[in-house]
């Protein structure tokens, strides 16, 4: 999935009419310190359009009531709006068919889901996991635990100064043993856009499946996981201004088909006695329990919603905004940006000498500027750098060059009062 040129990035930039976006998003329409909010925080959560906003409260206020069980007209009504989502859904990544969109919590638990149906019962001692240095540690520590339940290995794939995969080294660790290879499509902590396509055609080449972690590639460029060959997909509603504790796994039918259920309770059954319980189709032999009906309807307005504004366009000016933020902090004394990688998307990580990442994160609060510092969930990214913290401003469509304005001057600040 490569960036636009900055040409069509430029087009890209005309065409969407932010102003106007910007309205469809009341949280952005509040003061904090005294000063517009600027929230440049979007890599952790995104916000939400009154679209979906609007779609949830009406699902609450006029539909709710529990799905695929009652026979009356609310229930019916739930049921369709749980399946009309998940339609919606399918759509959105480009699935062959809705039996292969899961609902999950999000990415987290569409891992975990991964490393416990598909994974655990398969892998033997020896066996490899191969992900890269990149990751998140929601793509880290579900390998971890099922290597350790099962004597597999966990190998990592190197990265450069850049912040991007080695991909010679990639490939030479996938070898005999790996059984499966798990990859984030977006870094979180940097902006890296991995080369997914070409890494999944590597290990299909041998074989191999590939789940790709793409929490933070949905909210910014269009995903078709058929395009990709991504065997599975994980993504996150709360990142792509849908509600939090909603996410969908995607994954192809035939592993989903071959995979025992991960929990078992309600809705993932067709009988049970105490003889044995006969298993639902998919894909609710993995949706135990009563699901997120609400959340699930939030996330398909959300997926409609972002269709509407244009994933094209999108791409095409947050590459812009983010060319622009990453000009504007390089006039920033004593600033270096964390993560250069030729592809990037929405993320501008950096330090500031002399300055803590976390003062740094306090100082922009009071010019109202809201972004993350920390290690941003990738430790062993921050342990590459050799830095415990970096400050993070990450974009969204619905972000200016007025809010990266507003960031410089309070990094200027910041660099002032203890730099
Ligand atoms: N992977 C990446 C790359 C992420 O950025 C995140 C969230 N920061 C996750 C996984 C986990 O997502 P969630 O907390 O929504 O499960």
């Amino acid at each position: 999935m490569s960036m636009p040129t900055p040409a069509t990035a430029r087009a890209g930039a005309a065409a969407l009419d932010v102003k106007r976006l910007r309205q469809d998003f009341p949280a952005l329409k509040q003061e904090i310190n005294g000063r517009p909010l600027a929230y440049l925080d979007n890599a952790a959560t995104a916000q939400k359009p009154a679209a979906v906003i609007e779609a949830v409260a009406r699902y609450y206020r006029e539909d709710n009531s529990n799905v695929h069980r009652g026979v009356h007209t609310l229930s019916e009504r739930a049921t369709a709006a749980y399946e009309g989502a998940r339609e919606t859904m399918r759509g959105f990544v480009g699935a062959a068919s809705t039996r292969e969109i899961v609902f999950v919590r999000g990415t987290t638990e569409a891992i975990n889901l991964v490393a416990q149906a598909w994974a655990r019962p398969r892998l033997q001692p020896g066996d490899e996991i191969l992900i890269t240095h990149l990751e998140h540690h929601s793509n880290i520590v579900p390998w971890q635990m099922v290597c350790e339940q099962t004597g597999a290995t966990l190998r990592v794939a190197p990265i450069n100064a850049c912040g991007e995969v080695r991909l010679d080294e990639f490939e030479r660790l996938l070898g005999e043993r790996t059984k499966l290879v798990a990859i984030g499509h977006v870094s979180n902590a940097l902006g890296t856009i991995n080369p997914v396509r070409q890494m999944i055609e590597r290990a299909h080449a041998r074989e191999v499946p590939v789940l790709v972690d793409g929490a933070q590639a949905t909210p910014h460029m269009a995903v078709d996981v058929q395009a990709l060959g991504a065997d599975f997909y994980a993504l996150s509603g709360h990142k792509m201004f849908g509600p939090t504790g909603i996410g969908v796994l995607y994954a192809r039918e035939a592993l989903l088909d071959a995979m025992p259920p991960w929990q078992g309770g309600g809705d993932m059954i067709k009988a049970v006695s105490f003889d044995g319980t006969v298993y639902n189709d998919l894909p609710y032999k993995f949706e135990a329990g009563t699901p997120n009906i609400g959340g699930a309807v939030g996330l398909g307005a959300a997926a409609d919603y972002i269709a509407g504004v244009g994933q094209a366009q999108i791409a095409a000016y947050e590459s812009d905004l983010l060319a622009y933020t990453e000009d504007r902090l390089a006039e920033v004394d004593g600033l270096r940006l964390i993560g250069t990688a030729a592809n990037k998307a929405a993320v501008a990580s950096f330090v500031i000498d002399g300055v803590h990442a976390h003062d740094l994160g306090t100082i922009v609060d009071h010019h109202g500027v809201a972004i993350r510092a920390g290690h941003h969930c990738a430790m062993p990214v921050m342990e590459f750098f050799g830095l415990a913290a970096t400050a993070r401003a990450s974009l969204a469509f619905y972000n200016t060059r007025e809010e990266i304005d507003a960031l410089v001057e309070a990094l200027r600040e910041a660099k002032n009062i203890f730099g």
